[in-house]
């Protein structure tokens, strides 16, 4: 299964985003609602004999259970009988509303975060539906639940085989947006390896390198995208908060922000499929990216989005019939392709491998994607030809 997300500007007429600023108020009510249930909870239950609060003491008795994402979700069910606002919104988005709860609550517990808030008027910016009807799309538009069809300003067309699966439809100080999470099916079959083979080292210079000694640039349009989405954020923080100009600020750093995310795909799609046009195999690293992107390579992974590439080159080398495997990341450019030898820790700075036992010289990330090279066939059971 392959999932990715694209985003859309939604063009609502009045009665559309009448009935969605409706649901947005309801949902903060219910956040609130749901909130302040488990706050009282956990206050009734904070006091020790020292500092006990004589107001909080007995409120909730001390056998009430402790307010969960099933029981809060009960309670909607039952309240939605009798609250007509309650029953106007979609039940699945108000459940999912009390999801985000539970996990904002389960963020504070294993991460530290704060404990949550409460949300003011306006706060609440967005509505999650789980579910979409079969065929969801049609064209340019979109049918979303309460609203109907709804257009789309498709900047990018939807890549062929997927299905939209979930919405979240956004406010924004600049309109409405859509994140469509889309879905493809990868029933993996049995390739048998086959062909050329070819490993792939993400690069730290250029956005990867492959064993044979191509380097595929970051491209340019990237780079200067983020350096203008840079130079309008900065604007937006120079402009008047809720002005118009501020406005009109924010909807060009939106517009921009939809416009590079949906690109940076397209550029994912077009180079996985350049590297299948050459070969038979591609191995690539077993890399923890979340582990990564808390590190030392932060910026540069989050920008470049490597895991999300990695998903998709999977997905289209099941596509084009090209066997993937992903190897063991572990030392990849410590080792010479050539000899085998160890050639200890490179410095991030040292661009070029030079082997001191056999004198292979190349590429510093060719190097290592030739490594990755090896370990693939080996693991496929192909002898290793030496280059
Ligand atoms: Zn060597």
């Amino acid at each position: 299964m392959l999932n990715l997300t694209y985003i859309y500007r939604l063009k609502l007429n009045q009665q559309q985003s009448q009935t969605y600023d409706a649901w947005l108020e309801t949902s903060r009510r219910v956040w609130n609602f749901a909130l302040g249930e488990r706050k009282d909870w956990y206050n009734s239950r904070s006091c020790r004999i020292d500092a006990c609060r004589i107001n909080c003491e007995y409120i909730i008795s001390a056998d009430a259970p402790r307010p969960t994402f099933a029981s809060q979700c009960l309670a909607l069910t039952q309240a939605r009988k009798t609250n007509p606002n309650l029953r106007e919104a979609h039940s699945q988005m108000l459940q999912q509303v009390l999801r985000r709860l539970e996990k904002a609550f389960i963020g504070m517990w294993e991460s530290g975060r704060g404990f949550p808030r409460f949300k003011k008027q306006g706060r609440m910016r967005s509505l999650l539906f789980p579910q979409l009807g079969v065929n969801p799309i049609l064209g340019s538009k979109v049918k979303l639940p309460g609203v109907g069809w709804v257009k789309m300003r498709l900047s990018r067309p939807i890549p062929d085989g997927f299905v939209a699966k979930q919405a979240q439809v956004v406010k924004k100080a600049s309109g409405w947006y859509v994140m469509l999470m889309l879905q493809a099916n990868v029933d993996v079959p049995n390739f048998v390896p086959h062909g050329q083979p070819i490993g792939i080292d993400i690069g730290l210079k250029s956005f990867l390198a492959t064993s044979s000694g191509e380097q595929i640039a970051r491209p340019q349009f990237f780079v200067d995208l983020q350096c203008k989405l840079k130079l309008l954020q900065q604007r937006v923080s120079h402009k008047k908060l809720g002005s118009n100009n501020w406005r009109k600020a924010v909807a060009k750093v939106s517009r921009l922000y939809e416009h590079i995310y949906n690109t940076r795909k397209d550029f994912h799609f077009k180079l996985a499929h350049k590297l299948c046009d050459q070969v038979g195999m591609i191995f690539v690293e077993d890399l923890n990216f979340k582990a990564w992107a808390k590190g030392m390579f932060s910026k540069h992974t989050l920008d470049a989005g490597f895991g999300e590439f990695f998903s998709i080159l999977e997905w289209v080398c099941c596509q084009r019939g090209v066997y993937f495997a992903k190897v063991n990341p572990n030392g990849t450019s410590q080792i010479c392709p050539n000899c085998n030898h160890h050639t200890g820790k490179k410095d991030l700075s040292e661009r070029i491998h030079c082997c001191g036992e056999c004198g292979f010289q190349t590429d510093r990330d060719v190097a290592s994607a030739m490594v990755v090279m090896q370990r693939g066939l080996a693991a496929v059971g192909h002898t290793v030809s030496q280059p």
